[in-house]
């Protein structure tokens, strides 16, 4: 029997509802604080959630509801030097699901408010003190909660990490600011596809969404770091005049850059990832999604991983019989996982930002790779992973 019986998770975003849910059905009441003040169900942008990540959302019975708001795409190419290569992939796997974010959001929201999650907002969390009967939070609007445990859902600037390790390492800079757009842009483009584009100067994807809309993202290589905040104090029509220089010469970049508005253009800044986090819980403080494991956007895996270990905690949580070996056992199925992505991510983020020479030889090398690269080799270990929650975590 778990000791564990009641739980605080910090953060609303796609974690935290996760994990609330997995707790709920494996009988710990968990309540999730969100420092935002309401839901943020209008923060757009696509996101692709990979065949292990909708796998994980089935265990806590999310899996249909987002398969009913995504647009499948079974087929990826890479576009370098202006042609398009078809990248290997997986046959037997489910396809990619693309999501709007704010959608999803609305989705793990209403699942975890189902399941009896109670969701409370404004709650930006401060503080953590310790007693031996529990974990209290203690928010900046002067209230408190407490439970037998606190999990750290709260994201890359996560608080709950500098409480647990106060020497705990921030995230990266990959040197590359984010942005995104869903446009409507009359260019031909592969059917059910996403397409990585190696661009003249800058990389960049995009993908049709079957409906003549045309999503796209943009990593524009920065020497400065620009948070979220200061990426937003630069106007959105000076930053497309810096796109549509930066993509002018692609095919189709420069059209797409070309054809999105300020309204359409959404800014993200820097582009994050995580290192390695020495401490993933001390005490009665955990930390899941990332909090503990952010791979970039490179990845495709950021919030599949993150799903899986919100589940994954639940069951150790679920299983063992107190925290520490609860936690310890959680860290042992995960680390070496996550850690392996955010490591091919690396490597892609190194391809993304390359000097001139570099540039000239990815244009001969990649194409070759396209041929020969072993799709189980490169995407078989993160896309078929399964969580078997009725599996007993020993
Ligand atoms: C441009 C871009 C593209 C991406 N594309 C993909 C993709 O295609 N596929 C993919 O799988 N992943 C992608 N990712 C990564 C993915 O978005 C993240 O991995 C995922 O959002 C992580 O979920 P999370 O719940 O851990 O954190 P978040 O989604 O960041 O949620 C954290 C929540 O905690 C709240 N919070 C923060 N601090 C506090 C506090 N002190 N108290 C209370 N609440 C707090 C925040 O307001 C937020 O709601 C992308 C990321 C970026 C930046």
């Amino acid at each position: 029997m778990s000791r564990t019986e009641t739980a605080l998770v910090i953060g609303g975003g796609i974690a935290g509802p996760v994990a609330a849910t997995a707790l709920r059905k494996a009988g710990i009441d968990a309540r999730v604080y969100e420092a935002y003040p309401g839901p943020a169900f209008t923060i757009g942008s696509g996101l692709a959630l990979a065949p292990n990540g909708v796998a994980a959302l089935d265990v806590i019975g999310a899996g249909d509801a987002v398969r009913d708001i995504a647009v499948p795409v079974p087929r990826m190419c890479l576009s370098v030097g202006g042609k398009l290569l078809p990248a290997p992939s997986l046959p037997d796997q489910p396809p990619l699901q693309l999501v709007d974010r704010g959608e999803l959001h609305r989705v793990l929201h209403e699942r975890a408010v189902a399941a009896g999650v109670p969701v409370e907002y404004g709650k930006r969390l401060v503080a953590a003190d310790h007693t031996a009967a529990g974990v209290t939070a203690r928010f900046a609007d002067g209230s408190t909660a407490t439970a037998d445990v606190l999990v750290g859902a709260d994201g890359i600037r996560s608080t709950v990490r500098r409480l647990i390790d106060p020497a705990a390492p921030g995230p990266d800079f990959t040197g590359m600011l984010g942005f995104g757009a869903t446009i409507e842009c009359d260019i031909a483009t592969p059917d059910e596809t996403i397409v990585f584009a190696y661009g003249k100067r800058a990389y960049y994807l995009y993908w049709p969404l079957g409906d003549g809309r045309i999503g796209w993202g943009a990593n524009l290589p920065s020497a400065e770091y620009l948070s979220l905040t200061e990426a937003r104090a630069t106007a959105p029509e000076r930053w497309l005049e810096i796109l549509r220089d930066t993509y002018g010469e692609d095919h189709p970049g420069g059209p797409l850059a070309r054809a999105t508005t300020p309204e359409q253009l959404e800014v993200t800044g820097a582009l994050h990832i995580m290192p390695s986090v020495p401490h993933w819980y001390r005490d009665r403080m955990v930390l899941i999604g990332d909090a503990v494991h952010a791979p970039s956007n490179s990845s495709g895996q950021g919030a599949s991983l993150a799903i899986e270990s919100a589940i994954q905690l639940a069951r150790c949580l679920r299983d063992l019989p107190d925290l520490e070996t609860a936690f310890a056992t959680y860290e042992r199925l995960r680390r070496s996982r996550v850690e392996g992505v955010a490591a091919r991510a690396a490597k892609i983020n190194h391809s993304k930002t390359p000097g001139p020479v570099a540039r000239t030889l990815m244009q001969l090398i990649m194409p070759i790779m396209a041929r020969t690269m072993n799709p189980e080799k490169l995407a078989g270990t993160e896309q078929r992973y399964r969580i078997d929650w009725a599996e007993k975590v020993l």
